[in-house]
This record gives structure tokens, C-alpha cells and sequence, in this order.
């Protein structure tokens, strides 16, 4: 077996078959129970797809895995982690897993279909957002960060390509292969470091470059990052290849082009900060990066209810 079977559901998921604590048996999904539809995208080891429950007309995105594929490149890891970190989550900013299956070639992951895409693809086509736009969708992934890390969980690779948006235009984290699980010890504290080295050149932590290690803290780095590139249009720190990006990273060399808004500098400039415990919100506080005057009017418990900005 590349991964094991398993099913799961939540409130959120409309279970075709009732599972509660005293259901007995859950018959076990297959593809006859979906029409597939378009390709959403290629992965470098999966292909996406939508497809509608056949039993209850729902829409999914359907993430296919080629077993011998992902043997071959040695990413049996990494399909398992992705599967078993995202079954531990469930927060509307974090794309949901309703169940897995597999047939003798391939293995089936049934997430929550994000109709809009990625969100690198809009700032693309917009140039960058506004500072409204911009406030919303910090504070949607900055609230999906911190829900993830109180599950125990780093996600080591937040960039624009890795945050997906659903039909009503929410962003949702997504690409948990290379998250990290904190392990917890005896006395109920998680060790907070985790090594080996994964990340996309322009969001990695100097953390990661110079100790080879991620904390909770560099997935903030990671969303100082984002936070520029939204209102920039690019990543603060881009090389004309690695090396030249992870040299200007670890020499923190970037600037902000004009007209980019003061308060945002603020918050951007306390996030990509060397030391990762003296990060805005780092070890655990992250309600004082949600106090930031850039977030100020941000209703925090409307974030998944009001509708999301029109992006201009
Ligand atoms: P790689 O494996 O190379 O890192 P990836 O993580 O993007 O790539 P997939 O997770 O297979 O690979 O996703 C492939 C593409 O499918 C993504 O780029 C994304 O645009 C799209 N996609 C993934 N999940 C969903 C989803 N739940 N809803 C809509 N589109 C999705």
C-alpha cells in the first residue's frame, strides 16, 4: 500500500453515508460514484480534477496520484503526510479532506473543490491588490496560520501558488506534503523546531538557511512575504537564481517600491525580521500581530462570513 485507506468527515461534509461514533461500517467510496469533469491543474506527481458526487450532486476537486509515479520519485512520504495532516484539520481558510481511496493504480484524494484558483494567478492578473484587499486576505491566511499551528502543525511552504480560492472567493491553504507535525513530549509541550530542509526559494526562512531548521515562526516570515507581494507584486526577495534569492534573504536585502502604504511597511518589516522569536506573533502570539494597526477594522469572527472584497 502507498497510503492507507481511510475515510473521514466532519460537519462541514456532506457524508454520503452517516458516520457517527456508532455507525458500524462506511462503504468505502470509488470513482463510479463521481463524473469527473475538467482538469484544475497538474501537480508534479498528481493531477486535479472536478468531479460531482453522483449521490448527492456536491462539487470536489479530486486530486489523482500515480502510484508507480510517486514511488519511483520517492514521494511515498509525502502523499502520506499530506493525507494524514490535512484529515487533523478542519477551519474554513484550510482546503478540506473528505475521504481517500485507491485502485490498483492510482490514489484518490477528495478535497474541497476551490473554483477560483490560485491566488498567485490574481495578483498576476491584477499587477497587485489594494490595501483593502490586501488587509482581507492577510487576515484570512493569518487566521488559517494560527489555527494550523494550534493543531501542532507548520505548513514550511506558504507562498500565493499554495493558497486557493473557493466560489465565494475565500482563501484556503493548501500543498500540506512538506507540513511539519510538532511532536509533543512527555510533559504536553511541542518541541518547536523541525528539521530538514524544504520551502520555495523566495518564501524561505534565513532560519532555514542558516540552522536548517523551521519553527512555527517561519510560516510568519513566510506571510511577511506574502503580505509584500500582494501590495508589491512580486516577493521581496527574488535573485536571478537561488543562491542570489537565499543571499538576499539571509542579508535581509529588500525594498519597498514607492507608494507602498506606511502601516503595511510596519507590519511587513516586524514580520521579516532575522531572530524568528522576535517575528510579530511569534511564541504563540499571535493576537499581537492581529492588533497590528494594518489590520485595524478588520472584524475578526465576520472573516468567514462577509463577502469577500471585489478585487480590482
Ligand atoms: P507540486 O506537487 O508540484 O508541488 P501542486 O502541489 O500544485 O504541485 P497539486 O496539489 O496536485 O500539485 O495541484 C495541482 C494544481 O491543481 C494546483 O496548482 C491547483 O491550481 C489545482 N488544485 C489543487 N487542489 C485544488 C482544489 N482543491 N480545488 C481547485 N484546484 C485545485
Amino acid at each position: 500500500n502507498v497510503a492507507n485507506e481511510s475515510t473521514s468527515s466532519s460537519s462541514q461534509a456532506p457524508a454520503p453515508v452517516a458516520q457517527t461514533s456508532t455507525a458500524v461500517s462506511v462503504r468505502k467510496r470509488t470513482l463510479a460514484d463521481y463524473k469527473l469533469g475538467r482538469t484544475l491543474g497538474e501537480g508534479s506527481y498528481s493531477t486535479v480534477v472536478a468531479a460531482v458526487d453522483l449521490s448527492n450532486k456536491r462539487d470536489y476537486a479530486i486530486k489523482v496520484l500515480d502510484k508507480r509515479h510517486i514511488i519511483r520519485e520517492k514521494k511515498v512520504k509525502y502523499v502520506n503526510i499530506e493525507k494524514n495532516t490535512l484529515y487533523r484539520l478542519d477551519h474554513p481558510g484550510v482546503v478540506k479532506l473528505y475521504s481517500t481511496f485507491q485502485d490498483s493504480s492510482s490514489l484518490y484524494y477528495v478535497l474541497e473543490l476551490c473554483q477560483n484558483g490560485e491566488l498567485l494567478t490574481f495578483i498576476k492578473k491584477l499587477g497587485s491588490f489594494d490595501e483593502n484587499c490586501t488587509r482581507f486576505y492577510a487576515a484570512q491566511i493569518l487566521t488559517a496560520i494560527e489555527y494550523v499551528h494550534s493543531r501542532g502543525i507548520i505548513h514550511r511552504d506558504l507562498k500565493p501558488e499554495n493558497i486557493l480560492l473557493d466560489h465565494r472567493m475565500y482563501a484556503k491553504l493548501t500543498d500540506f506534503g512538506t507540513a511539519k507535525m510538532l511532536e509533543s513530549s512527555e510533559d504536553g509541550t511541542e518541541s518547536d523546531r523541525a528539521n530538514s530542509f524544504v520551502g520555495t526559494a523566495e518564501y524561505v526562512s534565513p532560519e532555514l538557511l542558516t540552522e536548517k531548521a523551521a519553527c512555527k515562526s517561519s510560516d510568519l516570515w513566510a506571510l511577511g512575504c506574502i503580505i509584500y507581494q500582494l501590495l508589491a507584486g512580486r516577493p521581496p526577495f527574488k535573485g536571478s537564481n537561488e543562491y542570489q534569492t537565499f543571499q538576499k534573504i539571509v542579508k535581509l536585502e529588500y525594498i519597498f517600491p514607492p507608494g507602498f502604504p506606511k502601516v503595511a511597511m510596519d507590519l511587513v518589516s516586524r514580520l521579516l525580521v532575522h531572530d524568528p522569536n522576535e517575528r510579530l506573533g511569534a511564541n504563540n502570539n499571535i493576537d499581537q500581530l492581529k492588533e497590528h494597526p494594518f489590520f485595524e477594522g478588520v472584524q475578526w469572527s465576520e472573516l468567514w462570513n462577509m463577502p469577500a472584497p471585489k478585487l480590482m
